[in-house]
């Protein structure tokens, strides 16, 4: 690009970066695009496209010379935005749906915006200042005492990842301390029906795992953690318990495990990426009972807490003993390292991080924690409702009573490839976005709820298309 009359930009090292008229025109190039996205009224569904189309639509995009704002933005607008699945469309009931906030999304700009750190407090106080807050204000409401802290990482797999790597250093020292050998094989306990990221886990941490198994209804309690405990002996150091799973959003019987391990002394780890946010509506509290006890939960704020992708919130118990078995140690670090100071870089496995707590923060403190709750609560009782309808329909029938936001169902008469082309015609017709699921082997469907905007009468337009 040639210089400008009067631009007093003179080289290409700082045309980038420095502020001009050309910065100004192109901020407001995507800051408009940023608006209109977020303001949409009806969000398109879209749907993927083939590399070929895509290649043949985008054509070459990376050139010496670059191909200029304004056809890059059109570029994304056009041709690479409408080939994503918008997973905030009320329509989107698949995996675990997101339903960013006006709020979130628009300040996840301004945390871009603002070259935050978010590693350390000498770099990053103010944000991790307000990190902090949200990550106390979920501690309290788990139950966990005011010591307990964290970190918000990139997503529930790295959260329980981090959680086990801490529950594993936590009883390596313990046996140093009283002159006992590690076991040769350290494990893991969880219920069969725990998430993949479990054993994504135990495979990068080269651990076992033994299962325990759940009731009929899929929920693990006390008594079955405890007879796996006692096969397993010294070599276990955490019990992980799921609050609500992603299949069905079954929540384990927390209080009755947290017996068992306290009376053992093993770390209690809950996963709630999906579930745990359902415990900020009062009426659901009980269900959660016993997370009061655990050593360290996760739950997903771009899942069920209306954040955009990618946040995890990650809480200890004791995050002192997080922080010895997380602190990586390199000269050029020991500044912020041989400090007192609060580094949330220390808190789990990363190094530099986005402060991707903010965007949770700030759509929080603007609207209060009541619309989070009723915001939830819109998801339960949609669940149920629909779930009702469903019961009643002759061609349909429930596989279980929904527990949170997720309904599982079966079309009766229909095989794996009834359904597959079912799901193909009405995401083609982009009336919605739900894939075929299996249950102990049967094909079913599924929806999970999470977007406020998701209506009864929408989730009805779809059912009428299994008659
Ligand atoms: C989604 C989910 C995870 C994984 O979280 P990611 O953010 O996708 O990495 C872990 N556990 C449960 C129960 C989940 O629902």
């Amino acid at each position: 690009m040639a210089a400008a009359p009067g631009d007093s930009l003179t080289t290409d090292a700082d045309r980038m970066h420095a502020t001009s008229d050309e910065a100004a025109a192109l901020i407001d190039g995507v800051l408009a695009y940023a608006r209109r996205r977020v303001l949409y009224e009806d969000v398109p569904l879209d749907k993927p496209l083939s590399p070929k189309d895509l290649a043949r639509l985008a054509g070459d995009t990376i050139t010496a010379d670059g191909i200029g704002e304004r056809r890059a933005i059109s570029l994304f607008e056009h041709v690479l935005a409408p080939a994503c699945l918008s997973t905030d469309h009320p329509a989107y009931l698949s995996f675990i749906p997101s339903a960013p906030s006006k709020a979130s999304v628009a300040f996840d700009v301004i945390v871009s915006a603002s070259s935050v750190y978010g590693g350390s407090w000498q770099e990053g106080s103010g944000a991790v200042f307000a990190e902090n807050d949200v990550l106390h204000f979920l501690a309290r409401e788990f139950g966990l005492p005011a010591e307990a802290g964290g970190v918000f990482v990139q997503g529930g797999t790295i959260g329980n990842l981090s959680a086990l790597v801490a529950a594993r250093d936590a009883a390596r020292r313990r046996n140093r301390a009283a002159g006992r050998e590690d076991p040769r094989r350290w494990v893991v306990v969880c219920s069969a029906e725990a998430h993949s990221s479990i054993a994504s886990a135990a495979d990068v941490m080269d651990i076992d795992i033994a299962t325990a198994q759940p009731d009929a209804g899929g929920r693990l309690h006390g008594d079955a953690v405890a007879r796996v405990l006692d096969e397993q002996g010294d070599a276990v150091f955490a019990v992980v318990a799921t609050a609500g799973t992603t299949n069905f959003g079954i929540v384990d019987d927390i209080a009755t495990i947290a017996e068992v391990t306290t009376a053992r002394g093993v770390w209690l780890h809950v996963d709630g990426a999906y579930g745990l946010a359902a415990m900020l509506v009062p009426r659901m509290r009980q269900a959660f009972a016993g997370v009061e006890h655990a050593d360290s939960v996760i739950v997903d704020p771009h899942k069920w807490l209306f954040a955009p992708f990618d946040a995890c919130a990650l809480i200890y118990r004791d995050p002192t003993g997080a922080r010895r078995a997380h602190t990586q140690r390199a000269e050029y670090l020991d500044t912020l390292t041989e400090g007192a100071d609060w580094n949330p870089s220390d808190l789990a496995v990363q190094l530099t991080r986005r402060a991707r707590g903010l965007p949770l923060w700030f759509s929080l403190a603007a609207h209060g924690t009541e619309r989070y709750r009723a915001a939830i609560d819109h998801g339960i009782e949609l669940a149920k409702r629909i779930g009702d309808e469903i019961a009643s329909r002759e061609e349909l029938s429930l596989v279980r009573d929904p527990q949170l936001s997720v309904v599982v169902f079966r079309r009766e008469g229909w095989n794996a490839a009834d359904y597959k082309a079912w799901s193909d015609r009405v995401l083609e017709e982009q009336l919605a976005f739900v894939v075929p699921s299996s249950h102990d082997g049967e094909p079913v469907l599924r929806f999970a709820i999470i977007s406020p905007l998701t209506t009864f009468e929408k989730l009805v337009e779809i059912l009428d298309t299994l008659r």
